[in-house]
């Protein structure tokens, strides 16, 4: 089924590459939210991620700090004029989350192997206009990206995006995530308009691969970046190992090299 597509039409981003999102894996305190996003929208940063619902693997750790922290998101708006993103899975995170004013919302990789969240997701968005970014699902496996895509767009959302972020492997070595670049590289030669995102936070796993993996997205023509950015990334609530301070993020962008990858 083809896409029914529209630019994302940011607010006041320039659609110049990389559109970069940053912020932390988890709000965690009010505190850590305002800090980490000051310091990034002082480096340039106009758009915050921070998951406020968190999918973990297994029960028992933190599972996202819930509708608390959407108000911290508010004041993030509020105080640096930055856009804000979250994840949502459900129904209910979509309707706190549009009710909160949050500029763009993002579906994690495990709910997009999940035919009916999405399909709940889908419904929740009717008649809404706000930019959606959907996940690879953690399998390798395009149709079903594909078929997510098709349930968002489906419900009306024409300001939609995907953003990779590596496949689940068994056997862990480099990447926590395997990057697998020949799955977006055919996602986008089947829909060459559609915004592609690199999450080398995700894929790497670790602060040391962050700086190769976007210069890899950039060189692949890539439209942005989605980092997870701490302020205190050592004591993160999760995914500590891969998060970097915004002074850390800021080298990293300021070395990437843009090419014009059009042919
Ligand atoms: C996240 O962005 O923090 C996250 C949970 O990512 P993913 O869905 O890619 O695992
Ligand atoms: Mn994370």
């Amino acid at each position: 089924m083809p896409l029914e597509l529209q630019p994302l039409n940011l607010p006041g981003i320039e659609p110049k590459r990389p559109i970069v999102i940053a912020g932390p894996c988890s709000a965690e305190t009010e505190e850590q939210v305002l800090t980490t996003a000051k310091d990034l929208a002082e480096r340039d940063v106009k758009i915050f991620r921070a998951g406020i619902w968190k999918p973990r693997t297994k029960p028992g750790g933190f599972e996202g700090i819930g509708e608390t922290g959407l108000e911290w998101m508010k004041e993030v708006q509020k105080e640096t004029g930055m856009l804000v993103a979250t994840e949502v899975a459900t129904h209910a995170h979509v309707e706190a989350a549009l009710k909160a004013g949050v500029d763009i919302l993002w579906v994690g990789a495990r709910t997009t192997t999940n035919p009916f969240a999405m399909q709940e997701i889908a419904d929740s968005l009717k008649g809404v206009d706000v930019p959606v970014l959907v996940k690879n699902p953690v399998n390798p496996d395009l149709e079903l990206w594909i078929g997510a895509l098709e349930r968002i767009n489906g419900a009306g959302i024409k300001r939609l995006g995907v953003v990779h972020r590596g496949f689940s492997t068994y056997e862990k070595k480099l990447y926590r995530n395997l990057p697998m670049w020949h799955i977006p590289i055919e996602l986008h030669r089947r829909f060459p308009t559609l915004p592609i995102f690199g999450d080398p936070s995700h894929i790497g796993g670790r602060r040391d691969l962050i700086a190769p993996l976007c210069q890899q997205a950039m060189d692949l023509g890539f439209d942005g970046l989605i980092i997870e950015s701490h302020c205190k990334p050592d004591s993160a609530w999760s995914d500590a190992k891969q998060q970097v301070t915004p002074d850390v993020l800021e080298f990293i962008l300021n070395r990437l090299v843009i090419r014009d990858t059009t042919v």
